[in-house]
């Protein structure tokens, strides 16, 4: 059988980015459809090498494949993640943070929540200003545009996966700007009747998602709320090294015109170039992208089986296992191959239509 053909931005970058980047591979290999990558070199060296010229080829190669997988990268003269959110218009953030059975956490209630953030404004765009001696204002920035966006993106989430969405926010306080937040929220949940919505205060929720997890699934807020939630999600859950997150470009119409997929842990200079490195995270974002491609099975699949083999223990040293970067990309891809039945690698059918990705 021919096997769809959807092409890929793939960003390499430092330290175990290459290692990363064989594993994505060798997985690819596993999947019932095909992954055509198409790498740009964002290592430092490539970056020093090529200048500005790099991150033109990187936005025009993103934009012509509208989905992107980012491996890690040194942060040095600039961040490689600023300048592709800032030239890319990348505005929203998901970010999956879900306690992982079987890896060790503080907290033992099982959590798994989709925070939906938008990535601009709020009070992060001014730094702010002194007044005298004695005080201090800054400016905080709420727009309709990246709200119905972030809504938008959030309830048609709610709707691919049966899930309630809750936007949080002060809204009894910050009367103008979070009050336009939950304004803006509600038409567009008006438009997806059938999406359970409901709206909490912001400090409450915090309360509410360690004493009742089981009752929040995708949570909508603004910049610095999800700074903050993101932050304590991921400390409940214990994952902060294990987790993807996907960063979000839009057309005028608020559909998703460029996603791009990343780890949340950074290149690991110290265990680089040693087989030792944790390919979960990057497996995670690689199954994002799958289901930002339309390919909901196939990604639920990969997320699935990577978190069924931590909890069997077949783990990497960093998780208390023995598995290499190698072994453990071959455990996934091997039991991904027998639950969705793919042998060996077939032919290649044309790329579909450029319908993909989903709103
Ligand atoms: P780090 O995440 O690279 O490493 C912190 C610790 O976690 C190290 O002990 C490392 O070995 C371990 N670790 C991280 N990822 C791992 C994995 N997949 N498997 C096993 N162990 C893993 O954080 P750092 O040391 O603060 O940063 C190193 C470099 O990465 C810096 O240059 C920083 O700017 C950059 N960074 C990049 C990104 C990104 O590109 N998205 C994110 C964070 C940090």
């Amino acid at each position: 059988m021919m096997r769809p053909c959807y092409p890929v931005a793939e960003l390499l970058g430092d330290g175990i980015g290459p290692e990363l980047s064989r594993a994505v591979r060798g997985l690819a290999d596993a999947l019932p459809i095909r992954l055509e990558f198409r790498p740009v070199d964002l290592s430092l060296e490539g970056r020093r090498s090529r200048g500005a010229a790099i991150y033109d080829e990187a936005v025009e190669v993103i934009e012509s494949c509208r989905v992107a997988l980012k491996h890690p990268t040194v942060t040095a003269e600039e961040s490689p993640n600023a300048v592709l959110r800032r030239r890319l218009n990348l505005s929203v953030i998901h970010r999956p943070v879900s306690t992982i059975p079987g890896v060790p956490t503080n907290f033992t209630r099982p959590l798994d929540l989709d925070i939906v953030r938008i990535a601009t404004g709020g009070t992060y765009d001014d730094p702010g200003r002194p007044i005298g001696e004695d005080g201090a204002v800054s400016l905080r920035i709420v727009e309709r545009q990246p709200v119905r966006e972030a809504a938008r993106y959030a309830f048609n989430f709610a709707r691919k996966t049966g899930r309630r969405v809750t936007s949080s926010s002060k809204y009894t306080i910050q009367r103008a700007t979070d009050g336009l937040f939950e304004r803006v929220v509600k038409e567009v949940a008006q438009l997806a009747p059938e999406v359970p919505h409901n709206v909490e205060l912001f400090d409450a929720l915090l309360a509410k998602i360690i004493l009742t997890p089981e009752r929040y699934q995708i949570i909508l807020v603004l910049n610095e709320y999800g700074d903050f939630l993101s932050d304590m999600a991921c400390g409940l859950a214990g994952s902060l090294g294990i987790g993807a997150s996907a960063n979000l470009g839009f057309d005028s119409q608020a559909v998703v015109r460029v996603a791009l997929f990343d780890a949340a842990h950074g290149t690991a200079p110290d265990i680089a170039g040693q087989n030792k490195a944790n390919p979960t995270a990057i497996f995670l974002a690689l199954a994002m992208l799958l289901n930002q491609l339309g390919e909901l099975t196939i990604g639920e699949a990969l997320k699935q089986t990577t978190l069924d083999l931590l909890l069997e223990g077949v783990r990497t040293r960093d998780l208390g296992g023995s598995e290499t970067t190698e072994t453990f990309t071959r455990a996934v891809a091997d039991e991904l191959r027998r639950r969705l039945n793919v042998n060996s690698p077939a032919p290649t059918a044309s790329p579909p239509p450029p319908s993909h990705p989903q709103p």
